[in-house]
């Protein structure tokens, strides 16, 4: 496969020796390249790989107006032998189509998409450390950039990639409150897609949450507030008993890969998963009587992010630490995946 009509313009000198990988703060630093392609007169055209660094836009851009932005969060990853991974590229490419499709933006060049990112990663694979948590999130996303400022869908865009360099991470003790006011999506919004204006959406009630003492938000059905739909930037698992349930995925849901991939390990090693809805009432009961045993969120950054508190109602829940949590298998068997030191039967793992 040949990427060399992708166009490289080179780096003078590389900003590598700058960086201090044992002590990076995610999504800070960035690589020495990106990968830029724009829209216009109705197809994608021109890919192209430069230094990293500012863009410029007109003023009257509509991303700066009306919000149409659309991303994703990926990792690669880097084995033993310098071998360099991706987990599920696929999805993550098929989820940014779905997403641009619901803001009216035009679908990405699968082709582009693939080589773009394979190029642009053999570029900078000296910024993909070696070492068990250590990874290089990757961040593709789309913006309208027509300059006019009428309140339509925009005829031109640019997709980009850029990637910045990530340790493991933890998020350190995370607790939890259970949305009664805010809502971060409604049926037939966009909650299902990786659309900017979501996130802008949940950074007011979060900043509430983070003054009392809880680090995320498990936001809760609009309608009725009564069902747990999913944090943040992740998707919610509780377990109750040996039994794992989680939500299933609709259009104010984001259908996460991790998510989906914790379902399948579950199944893979005898944990029953119910996907269903979870009330509100009944995690609060479980609690109550000790059955509720984890609580943890999936996703890209974190993997595995355990909860160990939880709020709702003026009343307050902590959660026992477990010696053989369900939140650290499905953590080391995925990254045991991700980081190849374990079979894949699955065919998740793709090598660059
Ligand atoms: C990205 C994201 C997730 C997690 O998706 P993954 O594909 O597992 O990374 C979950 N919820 C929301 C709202 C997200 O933006």
């Amino acid at each position: 496969m040949s990427t060399s009509y992708i166009q490289v313009t080179p780096i003078k000198e590389s900003k590598i020796a700058t960086v201090n990988f044992e002590k990076l703060d995610f999504g800070v630093v960035f690589s020495d390249y990106m990968f830029e392609c724009d829209y216009k007169d109705g197809k994608w055209q021109d890919p192209v790989i430069k230094p990293y660094g500012p863009i410029t836009l007109d003023p009257s851009a509509r991303v700066f107006h009306y919000g149409q932005a659309v991303f994703e969060g990926m990792k690669a990853y880097k084995d033993d032998n310098d071998e360099i991974f991706l987990f599920r590229p696929d999805e993550n490419f098929d989820r940014i189509n779905k997403s641009a499709e619901r803001l009216a933006m035009p679908a990405f060049d699968e082709k582009f998409f693939f080589d773009g990112l394979t190029k642009l990663l053999n570029l900078d694979k000296d910024w993909i450390k070696k070492g068990f948590g250590n990874s290089l999130y990757i961040r593709p996303f789309v913006i309208a950039t027509q300059p006019a400022i009428s309140a339509s869908p925009a005829s031109e865009y640019k997709f980009m990639i850029i990637l910045s360099p990530a340790q493991s991470y933890y998020g350190g003790d995370v607790r939890v409150l259970f949305a009664e006011e805010f809502s971060r999506s409604a049926s037939g919004g966009i909650g299902f897609a990786k659309a900017a204006g979501n996130y802008a959406a949940q950074f007011y009630p979060t900043s509430l949450a983070n003054k009392e003492g809880y680090q995320q938000i498990i936001f809760t059905d609009a309608s009725t507030h009564e069902y747990l739909e999913e944090a943040g930037t992740m998707n919610i698992f509780f377990r109750v008993g040996d039994k794992l349930i989680t939500t299933p995925t609709n259009d104010r849901i984001l259908d996460g890969i991790t998510r989906k991939s914790v379902i399948q390990l579950a199944e893979d090693n005898g944990i029953a998963v119910e996907i269903r809805q979870v009330s509100v009432t009944e995690i609060k009961e479980a609690a109550k009587n000790g059955e509720l045993k984890e609580i943890f969120g999936s996703g890209t950054a974190a993997v595995i992010n355990p909860i160990i508190g939880f709020s709702h109602g003026g009343e307050k829940f902590e959660l026992e630490k477990l010696e053989n949590s369900y939140a650290s298998l499905f953590k080391e068997k995925l990254m045991n995946i991700q980081y190849n030191k374990s079979e894949d039967k699955h065919g998740w793992r793709v090598k660059i």
